[in-house]
């Protein structure tokens, strides 16, 4: 395994090792080694590349390093900084998952239970990728997620770039079971005062984070973002987890010889709670 100690030589190794792989913490690229899906002719170690471990200021932005461990995220200096992404980083499997596992890996996987992908979406945020002879290119993290802007082979997830909004987000997220697990619904809800604007994205129940964006421009709509204390009645939070689940999970739509359409079945019915009922506790949460 190569251990470059700057981003531009893990790109230039990965240049001059075609069949090499990019790896950070390993516990998305060991798990698929050892189920025998993946056999690397060769592995680029990102873990002492120090320029990516932590985070900078940058014009409102915080510059996040993909090297970046779910741990460190959930500390409490990073937490008053983006508070949703702790929270995602709190929740990212049990601590050796989380002591090991990186926001470059979380994104570049892009598992749909990733639990940073919402919130980076919710966010709005950018991946600055570094590609060979220094090239730095900026794409919304949602074109990667959609495949629209696939990394090239000698390219890699630099930094992250997250909008700080001084202001509450949250992450909820539903498991199958009590205790770490992967999330069967995630939901990431943020405040951005400033541009008087709710941002929602549900995790977890589609490939990648789906922005339920008409529910998000009602729900902002109905806050009095002049008062002391932006609050809602208790039947609008409800309002808009249900717009935001029949957002993300539709009815089906009516057949074209007029029948009626089928009914969801009972265990699309029970995940369409769960997201009504994450969304309105997170936007009840974030505004309390
Ligand atoms: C038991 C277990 C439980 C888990 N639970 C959760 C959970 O609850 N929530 C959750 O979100 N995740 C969970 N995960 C998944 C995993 O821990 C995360 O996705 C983690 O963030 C991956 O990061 P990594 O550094 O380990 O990635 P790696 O395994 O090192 O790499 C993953 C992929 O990303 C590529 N890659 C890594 N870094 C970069 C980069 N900078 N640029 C380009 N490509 C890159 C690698 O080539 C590889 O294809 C779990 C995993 C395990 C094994």
């Amino acid at each position: 395994m190569t251990l470059p100690a700057s981003l531009d030589e893990a790109v230039a190794a990965l240049a001059a090792m075609p069949a090499a792989v990019p790896v950070a913490g390993g516990t998305d690229l060991m798990a698929a080694v050892n189920r025998g899906l993946l056999r690397p002719a060769g592995l680029v170690g990102l873990g002492r590349i120090n320029e990516i471990r932590g985070w900078q200021y940058q014009d409102g932005h915080a510059l996040l390093g993909a090297g970046l461990t779910h741990a460190r995220m959930g500390r409490p200096d990073f937490a008053a900084l983006i508070p949703a992404l702790a929270a995602a980083a709190r929740a990212a499997g049990p601590p050796q998952i989380r002591n090991a596992g990186t926001l470059g890996g979380n994104i570049a996987s892009a598992a749909p239970t990733g639990d940073a992908l919402p919130v980076l979406a919710a966010l709005e945020a950018t991946l600055v990728i570094a590609g060979p002879d220094g090239a730095r290119r900026e794409i919304p993290v949602s074109h990667l997620l959609a495949g629209r802007d696939m990394l090239a082979p000698a390219e890699l997830i630099g930094y992250v770039r997250v909008p700080l909004l001084h202001a509450p987000q949250v992450f909820l997220k539903a498991t199958g079971r009590t205790g770490p697990g992967r999330a069967t619904a995630s939901v990431a809800v943020v405040l951005d005062p400033a541009r008087r604007g709710v941002r929602c994205a549900v995790g977890a129940i589609a490939p990648m984070p789906l922005r339920p964006l008409e529910a998000e421009r009602w729900i902002a709509s109905l806050i009095d973002w002049d008062g002391e204390r932006a609050a809602l009645a208790p039947e609008a939070l409800g309002a808009f987890g249900e717009y935001v689940a029949a957002a993300c999970i539709p009815d089906p739509a009516p057949s074209v010889d007029g029948a009626p359409p089928p009914p969801l079945s009972p265990a699309v019915l029970h995940l369409r709670r769960t997201v009504a009922a994450l969304a309105r506790r997170a936007l009840g949460r974030a505004l309390s």
